[in-house]
């Protein structure tokens, strides 16, 4: 048995796998594979439509608010936030807390002026900043809620009186939150909601054809959103396996119960990584993430006999990013607190074989 704790694309339930591959073969009895069908079948409709009504449901989405399954992938998100509400000239307010909230600002300064309100680039983002102050002439802010890559989490929305689009890729569904606090949210789907090739954006359509700006259609949210995100052809499969993830999770309970199994998986690890002497955990305590785990060993030698040992247990795609080394466990909805024992055991081991 695998342990799958790769950072995405990442695990899905079992029981998804199992569904999604009987409908590349006959998909809901139409006798056609779900790679064949017309993105315009009635079948397919239902699919959206059910996706769609999930989300809202899940997340306890809000009147005023469309939901799109998009392509392109969060990075495009950070291109098509400021084209479609960031005027000619304007300013936005990003808060840098790591390799893909840069990423997003960088993109932005291309359409306009892009204000760092504050950064934790000085310790290589092991913290998220606290004190800072945004403009209030801004005409939006955006921060990434968990940042899979250094393993910090922000819990609670920053206060900020201007509308605020939060990158949510690898912590959307894995938390309770309030729709109502966001102007937009966005994540990729293959960290926590589905398989790579769709991304969701949850929008308030107040916030959309006010930048003044001519968007083209394949990047204008008003047109994916008359369109049902069916503008041009979706991506069937993707947003198919989703909508069995996102059935899976309402079936379990939904977000708040997900939420609690994941406070406990996120507890068992950090409580393990600080007694056990062989492991130090990278993040800033208050600030660590519940989804992606970042520790180190003293040494590199350490760090390849334990990645060995877990290998030998089945524990996969532990190794760390390069830009913090070590390992990081990301341990998402899919994964059962059965794997986060069975690292847990191996650190156990590690230990013991240490000090025999
Ligand atoms: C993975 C990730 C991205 C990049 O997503 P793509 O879909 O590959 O563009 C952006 N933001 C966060 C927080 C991520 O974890």
């Amino acid at each position: 048995m695998k342990h799958n704790f790769g950072a995405g694309p990442c695990i899905l339930p079992k029981e998804v796998f199992q569904e999604a591959s009987e409908a590349v073969i006959d998909f809901n009895n139409t006798g056609l594979s779900i790679l064949e069908i017309s993105h315009r079948s009635k079948e397919f409709e239902q699919v959206v439509v059910e996706a769609e009504a999930l989300v809202r449901e899940l997340l306890e989405v809000p009147e005023g608010y469309s939901v799109l399954f998009l392509q392109g992938g969060a990075s495009q998100q950070f291109a098509m936030i400021p084209m479609n509400i960031l005027p000619e000239g304007g300013k936005a307010a990003y808060l840098d807390t790591g390799v893909w909230a840069t990423k997003a600002a960088k993109e932005a300064s291309k359409l306009g002026n892009v204000e760092i309100v504050a950064s934790s680039s000085d310790k290589n983002y092991t913290y998220i900043p606290k004190d800072f102050v945004v403009p209030a002439d801004a005409t939006y802010f955006h921060y990434t809620s968990n940042n899979t890559i250094y393993g910090t989490e922000i819990f609670e929305k920053p206060k900020v009186s201007i509308p605020t689009a939060v990158d949510m890729s690898s912590d959307i569904l894995s938390r309770v939150i309030n729709v109502a606090d966001f102007d937009l949210i966005y994540a990729g789907a293959q960290k926590n909601m589905g398989p790579a090739g769709v991304t969701l954006v949850i929008v308030k359509d107040d916030l959309l054809g006010k930048s003044g700006r001519v968007i083209p259609s394949i990047f204008d949210y008003q047109q994916h959103a008359k369109a049902g995100s069916m503008y041009n052809t979706p991506p069937v499969y993707s947003i198919y396996v989703s909508l069995l993830n996102l059935r899976w999770l309402k079936e379990k309970g939904g977000v708040s119960v997900i939420e609690q199994e994941n406070i406990i998986k996120a507890r068992t690890l950090y409580d393990e990584i600080e007694r056990n002497p062989y492991f130090k955990g990278t993040a800033n305590q208050e600030d660590r993430s519940r989804m992606n785990v970042t520790f180190v060993m003293d040494t590199a030698e350490q760090e390849a006999a334990f990645l060995e040992l877990a290998k030998e247990r089945g524990l996969i795609g532990l190794k760390g990013h390069r830009s913090v080394g070590g390992f990081r466990a990301s341990i998402y909805n899919a994964l059962t607190i059965s794997s986060v024992n069975a690292l847990v055991d191996a650190m156990k081991e590690f230990e013991e074989k240490q000090g025999a």
